[in-house]
């Protein structure tokens, strides 16, 4: 585990760039669609809500101008019944609206976060070695989280609120003309300056999400690593490196409150000066009509106090939309992650027409003129050729470095070579599903990994054994006795990546979960803690019952495991210097003679 990348390295890829949201709005479509018939439903229900708001002034004016004025209070009544009714219409609608959207919004996050994690576990390993975890479940979780509130703050009403703008404005404007005029020309400073606030919240947003998953990866890696942070003191060290990305992110989030709180300080001052604005020019208007006596031309009190509550009413939309904006452009900004991962191509990929290994084959193993690169032309095996035949036991030896673990993953295709064949059976490895595959060889790491479940859950790994085939599995390989002194036997819940199993209990149960499936070959990283006798002794005989009647390549660490495998193959530097048995390669006098010599001497 490393911990010691310096505070420099860990800053995130300043990529702050933001996409064009049309391009981000349309990549949701392929998922709104599938909720569509509740979408539309939440969407019509808009119509009944914003003209039920933007009558609601014009009933007032009504009502000042003519039974308030004329004292007659049938009329009042009736037009105080209509402006209940156009309440009532606003509460019954208004939360069964908001309960569609969020409804759709849920599902369509529910399906992507699915899309991802499925995506994420299907990515080469390619993707894995050069993306930290941490980054990665900051995506899975709070990039799809952010999406969701897109939804749960009803963000997605940001139509409702452009619609509502538009039937007030319309109203507006046939009640009264030049005052209409007057509003709407204050609004557009208003949204010119919103709009300049907004993008610069989207870049400073960008930037948050960026800086919380480098937040994230460091978390995640400190407490992976914990027992090396505090063997070798570095508690202080990693605080301190820590404290530099909190401090960014910090400065980051305090970016987007302060873009945030100045555009609903535009909002509120403007709508302010808008109802002073609509005092001003109507007041005038209202006294000159009461002077000259004249009501036609003139203003009505009615139509003034309509028009206090039409500002109200325009500017209030218009907040609300800049709010939801505000959600909305996290939203894109998790959208815009959440791609990137959705983006990455499946490298490794399963041919069209996938051809299957021959049902007669006996697990014979051929690399021809095989080369292999981690990244660029930084070629770890050079043109590599050998045959193992069919139940052959190779180990393969070679100094650390020598590609040894390499050529095991491209054999269970974990990578895929540059250049060359990998064949089984005489089967090039990329004309099968890697289904097929995975059946028929083994692999066994060095590490390897316990889910949470139970025992068998873990030997088993989702495929339908029943708990006969699981023990009988366990029984071969000496693990039986062992799992039945458990409290709750095969059904004991392995803690957190098997902390409550020793070394050797792991490696027996990683043999059964090979035991169990029969492959034909074995592909088995041979581990190098070392045991203590007794399990050692229950080690070897385990693998000599799981090599049985197998095809296996073995990587040896130990040179004294593997004195009576068929074949040593030695490499170095990503090439095969010697090949042949232990004895043979001994008398040759070469590399293999000389790894030996040395560990026999250390031992
Ligand atoms: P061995 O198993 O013989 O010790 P490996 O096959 O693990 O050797 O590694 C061969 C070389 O490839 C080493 O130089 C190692 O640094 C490099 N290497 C191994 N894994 C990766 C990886 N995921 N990304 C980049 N380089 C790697």
């Amino acid at each position: 585990m490393s911990v010691s990348s310096s505070p420099q390295e860990v800053r995130p890829r300043a990529s702050s760039r933001p996409a064009n949201d049309w391009r981000l709005l349309l990549s949701l479509w392929p998922y709104a669609r599938r909720s569509g018939g509740l979408l539309v439903v939440s969407l019509l229900l808009l119509v009944p809500l914003s003209a039920a708001s933007a009558i609601q002034p014009v009933l007032v004016q009504q009502a000042i101008d003519g039974p308030i004025r004329l004292r007659d209070l049938a009329g009042l009544s009736r037009l105080a019944g209509l402006l209940a009714l156009t309440v009532a219409v606003q509460l019954a609608f208004q939360s069964v609206q908001g309960y569609l959207v969020q409804k759709v919004g849920q599902q369509i996050t529910a399906t992507i976060r699915q899309e991802l994690f499925a995506h994420v576990l299907s990515l080469p390993a390619k993707f894995f070695d050069r993306t930290p975890v941490g980054r990665l479940i900051t995506r899975l979780t709070s990039d799809v989280e952010a999406l969701g509130d897109v939804f749960a703050t009803g963000a997605i009403g940001i139509v409702s609120d452009l619609f509502s703008l538009v039937v007030i404005s319309v109203t507006m404007f046939s009640v009264r003309w030049d005052l209409a005029l007057l509003l709407t020309l204050m609004l557009l400073p208003a949204t010119a300056l919103i709009v300049f606030f907004q993008h610069r919240y989207r870049v400073a947003n960008y930037k948050v999400r960026e800086e919380l998953s480098t937040l994230n990866s460091i978390l995640q890696e400190n407490i992976l690593g914990v027992n090396v942070v505090q063997l070798f003191r570095r508690e202080r060290f990693n605080a301190r490196q820590f404290h530099q990305v909190n401090r960014r992110y910090v400065h980051q989030v305090d970016k987007t409150i302060f873009y945030d709180s100045a555009v609903s300080a535009t909002l509120e001052w403007v709508a302010i000066v808008a109802i002073a604005g609509v005092l001003w020019l109507g007041g005038r208007q209202v006294i000159a009509a009461n002077v000259s006596g004249v009501q036609g031309s003139g203003l009505t009190f009615g139509t003034l106090s309509a028009f206090v509550l039409f500002s109200q009413r325009l500017f209030n939309p218009l907040r609300q939309l800049a709010e939801k904006f505000t959600v909305l452009q996290a939203g894109f900004t998790a959208i815009e992650r959440i791609n990137g991962i959705l983006d990455e191509p499946l490298e490794i990929r399963d041919p069209e027409q996938p051809r299957s290994l021959p049902a007669h084959g006996r697990g014979e193993i051929r690399f021809e003129g095989v080369w292999f690169a981690y990244k660029d032309e930084d070629y770890i095996l050079k043109d590599l050729s050998f045959t193992i035949r069919p139940g052959e036991k190779v180990a393969l030896v070679g100094p650390t470095g020598a590609g040894k673990s390499s050529i095991i993953r491209l054999l269970g295709r974990l990578y895929e070579a540059n250049r060359g064949r990998v064949l089984i059976d005489g089967v090039d490895i990329r004309d099968i599903t890697q289904t097929e595959l995975r059946r028929h060889v083994g692999v066994i790491l060095q590490d390897g990994f316990l889910f949470t479940g139970t025992i068998k859950d873990n030997v088993a790994l989702g495929e339908p054994y029943s708990l006969e085939a699981v023990q009988g599995a366990a029984r071969r390989m000496n693990v039986d006795s062992f799992i039945r002194q458990l409290p709750q036997g095969y059904l004991t819940p392995v803690r957190e990546r098997g902390s409550n199993l020793s070394g050797g209990q792991k490696q027996l149960l990683a043999f059964a979960r090979a035991a169990i499936r029969n492959p034909r070959i074995l592909v088995l990283d041979e581990a190098t803690a070392s045991l203590d006798v007794g399990t050692e002794v229950l080690v070897q005989e385990a693998l000599e019952q799981l090599l049985e009647d197998r095809t296996a390549i073995i990587i040896a660490h130990r040179l004294s495991t593997i004195r009576n495998v068929d074949r040593i193959l030695v490499l170095k530097q990503g090439q095969l210097v010697e090949s042949g048995s232990h004895q043979q390669l001994l008398d040759q006098g070469g590399l293999y003679a000389s790894l030996y010599k040395l560990q026999m001497l250390g031992q």
